[in-house]
């Protein structure tokens, strides 16, 4: 089979520039792509001859020797004549790079092996007391982080000459596959097993950080809790977790509140309960206590009469919003105290109040049907 003139294949004329020369290429790869001609040898054929004819006309020098011997003048070497799928994805990626060019989803993902990436993130869990989640509270945490390596600045080689660009994938830290499936022809890449997605090959390692590029170092995290948080609730701090790598951004730092059980408390949202036991008499005569709050103490009037399981609300007294607004309530749970010893004295007394018509149940209108109820039901 004869080659076909590069210019020819590329459809741009002799003194085209470089920029006419990659805009044609563009335009050939998107339209012979193998995900957009699944089955197809002949768009296959024509997208690896395209791929060649750019390759040399981008290259200036190989563009010279093309001009002046024709194939004769590139063919040795390189990849003429021997095109994969892996060499074109590899060689051309900058092709397409940039967002929104329809190639983002043909070559999506394959990048980040070989670019900056992002440090991990890394998780914590944090146990507050509802009184330090009232006020909000600033916790300090040591935290073992990934840090660039000081001795190679992340690179993971001993020196920069120990550093060398990956055969396996020709720098790029992918490998593209093209496989026949049920489905059609699909093109799968994942990361260069060779140097897993660093694009490199490092002949001698860091004696610091043992090739890794990132040491271990403690480090303390002040960590900004605002008032109202909740059990379960994820704060991030941005940045604040490990480092990257190849000067990509470092991860965050996702904080998980967990809320201590308080010995008084029990919360629902921004409100509070808490039980308070009286005793008979001051449920019947009426008391003032004074019962705690979560940073002061509140004085409340337990109106005479007051029955069992009555709830009082102290307006304002629960916890903050979260989000910055208003706050929950306290609920008070009345819970009248029967003694469960009783003198001789005690026992005489209670008995003879027992005879008194103020201690029968008060027979409301409800009250009233529900004992009608129960004599019906008895007799
Ligand atoms: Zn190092
Ligand atoms: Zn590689």
């Amino acid at each position: 089979m004869t080659k076909r003139d590069y210019y020819e294949v590329l459809e741009v004329s002799r003194d085209a520039d470089g920029s006419v020369i990659k805009k044609a290429y563009r335009r050939l790869a998107i339209k012979y792509h193998p995900d957009k001609n699944p089955g197809d040898p002949e768009a296959e054929e024509k997208f690896k001859e395209a791929a060649e004819a750019y390759e040399v006309l981008s290259d200036p020098q190989k563009r010279q020797r093309y001009d002046a011997y024709g194939h004769a003048g590139v063919d040795h070497g390189g990849h003429s004549g021997g095109w994969t799928m892996e060499d074109i994805f590899a060689q051309f990626g900058d092709v397409f790079g940039g967002g929104g060019s329809p190639f983002e989803s043909f070559f999506g993902g394959r990048r980040s092996g070989n670019g900056p990436q992002r440090g991990k993130h890394i998780r914590i869990k944090l146990k507050l007391t509802l009184e330090e989640i009232e006020t909000g509270v600033v916790k300090k945490v040591k935290l073992k982080k990934e840090h660039a390596c000081s001795s190679c600045h992340g690179s993971g080689a001993r020196s920069s000459g120990d550093v060398t660009t990956c055969s396996t994938c020709r720098g790029s830290g992918y490998v593209a596959q093209i496989r026949d499936t049920f489905l059609g022809r699909m093109q799968t890449t994942s990361t260069c097993p060779s140097c897993n997605g660093s694009g490199q090959t490092i002949r001698a390692v860091c004696d610091t950080c043992r090739g890794s590029g990132v040491e271990l170092k403690e480090s303390i995290v002040q960590i900004e809790i605002p008032a109202g948080v909740e059990d379960g609730m994820q704060l991030s701090m941005r940045g604040q977790g490990h480092a990257g790598k190849k000067g990509g951004p470092a991860g965050d730092l996702l904080i998980e509140i967990q809320e201590k059980e308080h010995p008084i408390y029990q919360r629902d949202e921004n409100d509070l309960y808490m039980d308070l036991v009286v005793n008979f008499a001051e449920a019947a005569l009426g008391v003032k206590k004074v019962i705690p709050t979560l940073h002061s103490q509140v004085s409340i009037k337990i109106p005479s009469g007051t029955q069992s399981g009555t709830i009082m609300t102290l307006k304002g007294k629960g916890l903050p919003s979260v989000r910055g607004y208003g706050r929950g309530n306290l609920h008070v749970r009345v819970k009248v105290w029967t003694p469960t010893k009783l003198s001789a004295e005690e026992r005489a007394l209670i008995e003879k109040m027992q005879e008194m018509e103020g201690f029968e149940p008060k027979k409301s209108r409800e009250e009233k049907s529900f004992f009608e109820r129960i004599k019906q039901h008895f007799s």
